[in-house]
């Protein structure tokens, strides 16, 4: 895939706005079953990221990654953000200028899995990665329906996590009683997968 600074522009737009857009639906989130800060946290990272993207834009694809990675660990902050920093940290270091679409998946395979060392986290305990992983399971599968289904699993894998216990993060203080309500992380990574579903379907 090639893009240019425009596009990359697009992308790096797609994904801060849509988050911004749901910020306080994360708050509410994580007011359930945390500290009820995911929304603010976000909003500061990705505020910065938006006002930085016309010069993060102009880098090559990988540079642009590490730059949005950088401002998420320094701006957003909580567990989230040094763990959307590697995922994106992790991508930058991982994906060509210009990759095939094997090259993005096994960089988002390198991405998830630092995500997990950084966590001592994996799949099933309640946490972005009950979007990560499925995500990464389905687009590694292939098949028909790319990149649009992308973001049906993510939807689903969120959904998914209303009934889990959590057993990492803030949640897991409540024990039981984190059953019954969406891991704000979870939501905010099909937020972001949203939009760069919307964004490769408009590129394409
Ligand atoms: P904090 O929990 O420090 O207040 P946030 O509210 O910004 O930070 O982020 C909470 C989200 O971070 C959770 O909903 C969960 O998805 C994610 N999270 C927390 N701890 C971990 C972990 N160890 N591994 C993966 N994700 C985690
Ligand atoms: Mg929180």
């Amino acid at each position: 895939m090639n893009t240019d600074a425009a596009a990359r522009a697009r992308l790096i737009r797609a994904i801060a706005e849509t988050v911004l857009a749901h910020a306080d639906e994360l708050t509410d989130l994580d007011q359930a079953i945390g500290d009820g800060d995911h929304g603010l946290n976000m909003k500061r990272g990705f505020e910065t990221v938006l006002a930085e993207s016309a010069t993060l834009a102009e880098q090559p694809l990988p540079a642009m990654l590490t730059g949005i990675g950088k401002t998420l660990v320094m701006r957003v902050g909580g567990a989230s953000g040094p763990l959307y920093g590697t995922l994106f940290l992790t991508l930058g270091k991982t994906l060509p200028a210009e990759p095939t679409a094997a090259e993005a998946g096994a960089a988002l395979a390198a991405a998830v899995d630092a995500v997990k060392a950084r966590g001592k986290s994996e799949a099933g305990q309640k946490t972005m990665l009950d979007v990560l992983v499925p995500v990464l399971d389905d687009l590694k599968a292939g098949g028909a329906g790319l990149p649009a289904r992308l973001a049906m699993v993510a939807h689903a894998a969120a959904e998914a996590t209303v009934p889990m216990r959590a057993v990492r993060g803030r949640a897991s203080f409540l024990g039981e009683r984190s059953i019954g309500h969406m891991d704000p992380g979870a939501r905010s990574s099909a937020l972001m997968v949203d939009a760069v579903v919307a964004w490769l379907e408009e590129q394409a």
